[in-house]
């Protein structure tokens, strides 16, 4: 045979699984120049220049996470190095949830699009601040520091990275300006004809003059009218108040309707995660559309940047301070350690981002033609302890950790040092 006619690499005898195809079983995946070129059982491993023995891992199109933050050097600390929660953590394809906005887009399409090896796209932050210090400062975000206008042609003209917009809901804004920043979210995502993925869950404390009669329980009803078809609730399971769980412990009475009109649901983990209203909300019927990491500079410890200050590195109330080391495949054991299945929870990661992006023709599934990114991970039986920072403990049986992904056919290896080892329950 001939070099042409042969493949550049063959990942051999591991379960696929592709929701988009309808695979699940004993697959080959032979790539030829950075693109998919079969996926079968049995290919001939002399067909290959390269062979890699996958027997005993999940071979997955490459992994979609929903809620990164990536805008390094300008969102401060916030910001994490692309490629350390991409590609060198398993994960293909990122979106930057509100870190750039329509006055920074241009740079984060300079220094952080174009350089990563890991494939980003942003959903626009609604306010002209975007996520400096990760929303640090409330007083930026009031409906004076939006521009609809600005923020729709930005979105409008940079179709190819903004795949949505992203705006908070959350008790702190409210109580000082009411709901007008969100009527202003979703009319910019209405008119740039992108989904809307709000934040719920208290976010920024509550002004010092008192709460303005605001009540956390009453966000949700009264922004999810607000919404369409395929914006995104995001953080059901926060343990901040103003989650999917009320105050009396049940599942907010407006959820089934909004997910019935087809209103898409984001875990955005992260360190406000809560296990215990987690179980609750899965077992009243909630599953989620998306995963989503949602980790950044304040819930990991990386070394900053030279020069980054590190104001509130220390800062133990801040919302978002909590676990050490995190990633997104992490994120898919802990749903399967709250009672989903491998089954369900694939498509989270893969199908079903690609679908929110509007890209579901060209990533979230092992099709042949297609760019070569795919995700290989390790399954790891035993007993494992997860934990959030309620101190809330669940026992994981199965626990899963990036093994290696090719992102157009080019392979990185898991080594980001925000990867969590393992921890025996
Ligand atoms: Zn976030």
């Amino acid at each position: 045979m001939s070099i042409s006619a042969g493949f550049d690499l063959l990942l051999r005898g591991g379960r696929v699984i592709c929701p988009a195809s309808g695979i699940d079983g004993v697959r080959d995946v032979a790539i030829r120049n950075g693109k998919i070129a079969a996926v079968q059982p049995d290919i001939l491993p002399t067909s290959a220049r390269e062979v890699v023995d996958v027997a005993g891992k999940l071979v997955l199109p490459g992994l979609i996470d929903t809620h990164a933050h990536v805008y390094q050097y300008v969102s401060g600390r916030f910001g994490m190095n692309a490629d350390l929660v991409g590609v060198q953590s398993g994960v293909t394809t990122l979106v930057d949830q509100g870190g750039p906005s329509c006055m920074t887009l241009p740079g984060f399409r300079h220094f952080i699009v174009e350089p990563a090896k890991s494939r980003v796209y942003a959903f626009l932050s609604a306010y002209l601040v975007g996520g400096l210090e990760g929303h640090y400062y409330p007083q930026l975000y009031s409906p004076d520091g939006v521009d609809i206008d600005a923020t729709v042609k930005a979105a409008k003209a940079n179709r190819d990275i903004v795949r949505g917009i992203k705006a908070h809901a959350e008790i702190g804004g409210f109580a000082r300006w009411g709901i007008r920043v969100i009527e202003m979210a979703a009319e910019i995502g209405r008119r740039a004809d992108l989904p809307v993925y709000v934040h719920f869950g208290q976010l920024w404390g509550l002004p010092a003059s008192g709460a303005n009669g605001e009540d956390a329980d009453t966000i949700l009803s009264r922004v999810i009218p607000l919404l369409r078809e395929g914006d995104i609730l995001a953080h059901p399971f926060t343990r901040h108040p103003g989650g999917f769980v009320n105050r009396d412990g049940e599942v907010h009475p407006v959820i089934a309707a909004a997910l019935d009109r087809g209103l898409k649901v984001d875990v955005g983990h992260g360190s406000h995660f809560s296990y215990r209203l987690a179980k609750k909300a899965i077992a009243a019927g909630i599953v989620p559309t998306t995963l989503g990491a949602d980790i950044h500079g304040y819930n990991t410890h990386v070394p900053a940047p030279a020069g980054t200050p590190d104001q509130h590195e220390d800062d133990e109330n801040h919302p978002f301070a909590g676990q050490a080391k995190f990633s997104l495949v992490q994120a898919m054991s802990s749903m399967i350690a709250l009672g989903l299945s491998l089954e369900q929870v694939v498509p989270m990661v893969t199908s079903n981002p690609a679908k929110m992006l509007g890209r579901e023709d060209e990533i979230g599934a092992l099709k042949v033609g297609r760019d070569a990114d795919v995700s290989v991970l390790n399954e790891v039986s035993g007993r494992f302890a997860l934990r959030d920072n309620e101190h809330n403990e669940v026992i994981a049986e199965r626990l899963l950790q990036p093994a290696f992904c090719l992102r157009g056919g080019a392979r990185y290896g898991a080594v980001a040092s925000i990867l969590p080892q393992a921890v025996a329950a």
